[in-house]
């Protein structure tokens, strides 16, 4: 089996609009050539800010760029015309469409009603009975009518019954955690500030029946309407584990596909994204968050991480059959509510140990790929091909590891027989430059390695017991491969 490779095909500064889909079908061929065999493409439904949005300030989930809403037809990415066309050029391309899923908030009511609400603080949030003297009547943002879309599609309207709480009392004009007259925050979410349900905009109550039956017809209505092959899941952090859980039975069991899914659970702690995938019943992949930051430090580090340490407390290292490896994505780039940018000189690295490993699925990030140019970051789609193609065609069998100094660390792959040519020898490091022998495999015996990268121009004979001795640079990469 080939390796897979996803690429998260956006990033947060894209132009308001821009082309997106279009720039998908003209790129789908170019991609699926470096080995892309999968896209998470960005919200394609209608958020509050029109064209204006990202797509996670969601509006209305059947609107993927079809009625005039909020300002415009299309979303920012485009019409639902060309989102539809996207994901068959990606198919015709051998390529699949992951959509992003975003159930936890929704924004941009078209009414506001009267609601009886407790306020609490942002930071110490529970779930203890309202105290009767601390319940005010709010205005709450939360009739969601669609009068652009009427009855199409589904005639569910949205009232304060299907949302836990607000973050906006607009007769008082006040901003402050306001949990809704008994109602309860769910439990089984992540325990930071006391309870992580309520993230931001209308928090959807995920324990009203009604909601969960909309959003699996919604979900079924989705799937075969776009085609789509699997779910990016946004903010599972603050949704209640047993809803996914559910909700992608449902959509495995109506769909012929098996249907791909990877959750965002932003929490460093590897413990906590275990027992999450214990609690989901390994139905979804996890991104790797302890990996990006442990990249993250190592890049700001200037020579001075311990290299050896660089997939400790990982996901990939701990659960490496649910880990969808990355080494920045559009909430970590700058300016974003998630800031921590590996640097420059450490990405080469970083995506080394992402896509040239055997453990994890990597996605590689438009942002590195493509360039930032509003944070005037130049792209970086020339080195990324080089090791994308490496992925693609030599990083194949056993793997031998030596992460065994603090600076110059190392791996081997022993090629396999359904690619010719593969296997290959990575050497890092984030100091000095140095050497170091590797296990690369006996068939190789006499064979003759080079830097594919080109940053080393020695020629590394294999021995008799199939070690080689491989050379990088101070802060570079270096991939061996035979000649
Ligand atoms: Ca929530």
């Amino acid at each position: 089996m080939d390796n897979q490779t996803i690429m998260q095909f956006f990033e947060w500064y894209l132009p308001s609009p821009c082309p997106l889909w279009k720039q998908v079908k003209s790129d789908a061929r170019k991609l699926k050539n470096v080995g892309i065999t999968a896209l998470w493409l960005p919200p394609a439904y209608k958020g509050a800010g029109g064209e204006n949005d990202t797509g996670y300030g969601v509006y209305d989930l059947y609107d993927l760029g079809e009625f005039d809403q909020k300002g415009s037809v299309a979303t920012k990415y485009g019409t639902k015309l060309e989102y539809i066309a996207a994901i068959h050029a990606l198919h015709n391309n051998g390529i699949k469409a992951y959509a992003d899923i975003v159930l936890n908030h929704k924004f941009g009511a078209d009414e506001t009603e009267e609601v009886l609400a407790s306020q609490e603080s942002f930071t110490n949030r529970n779930n203890s009975v309202e105290i009767t003297n601390n319940i005010v009547p709010i205005l709450a943002w939360t009739k969601y009518n669609f009068p652009g879309r009427g009855n199409k599609y589904s005639d569910f309207k949205w009232n304060w019954t299907h949302f836990h709480g607000v973050d906006w009392d607009d007769r008082e004009k006040t901003n402050s955690i306001f949990k809704f007259y008994g109602k309860r925050w769910d439990e089984d979410v992540d325990k930071e500030n006391g309870n992580f349900d309520y993230l931001m905009g209308a928090d959807i109550d995920l324990n009203n029946i009604d909601v969960v039956h909309e959003l699996i017809s919604w979900g079924k209505w989705y799937t075969s309407t776009t085609d789509i092959d699997g779910y990016r899941l946004d903010a599972v952090k603050h949704i209640r584990s047993s809803f996914y859980l559910n909700w992608l039975k449902a959509m495995r069991d109506n769909s012929q596909k098996p249907l791909f899914a990877v959750g965002e659970y932003w929490n460093t702690n590897v413990g906590i994204l275990k027992k999450y995938l214990e609690e989901t019943e390994w139905s979804m992949y996890l991104f790797d968050a302890p990996l990006h930051y442990n990249f993250y430090d190592a890049s700001i580090s200037g020579g001075d991480y311990d290299m050896s340490k660089i997939l400790d407390n990982t996901l990939v290292k701990e659960e490496p059959m649910k880990a969808v490896t990355f080494v920045d994505n559009h909430d970590t780039e700058p300016g974003q509510s998630l800031f921590s940018w590996v640097q420059d000189w450490f990405k080469p690295l970083a995506y080394a140990i992402i896509l040239l490993r055997e453990q994890g699925i990597p996605c590689v990030f438009y942002g590195d790929y493509y360039g930032i140019p509003q944070e005037k970051i130049s792209p970086k789609s020339e080195i990324l091909d080089k090791l994308l193609l490496l992925r693609k065609d030599k990083a194949y069998g056993t793997q031998h590891d030596y992460f065994d100094a603090k600076n110059i660390v190392g791996w081997t792959r022993e090629g396999d027989s359904n690619h010719e040519g593969s296997g290959i020898a990575v050497l890092l490091s984030d100091f000095e430059q140095g050497q170091k022998q590797m296990y690369v495999g006996k068939q190789f015996a006499g064979h003759t390695f080079i830097d594919s990268l080109g940053n080393r121009y020695e020629k590394v004979v294999i021995d008799e017991e199939g070690n080689g001795t491989f050379f990088v640079n101070g802060g570079s990469v270096s991939v061996w491969v035979e000649e």
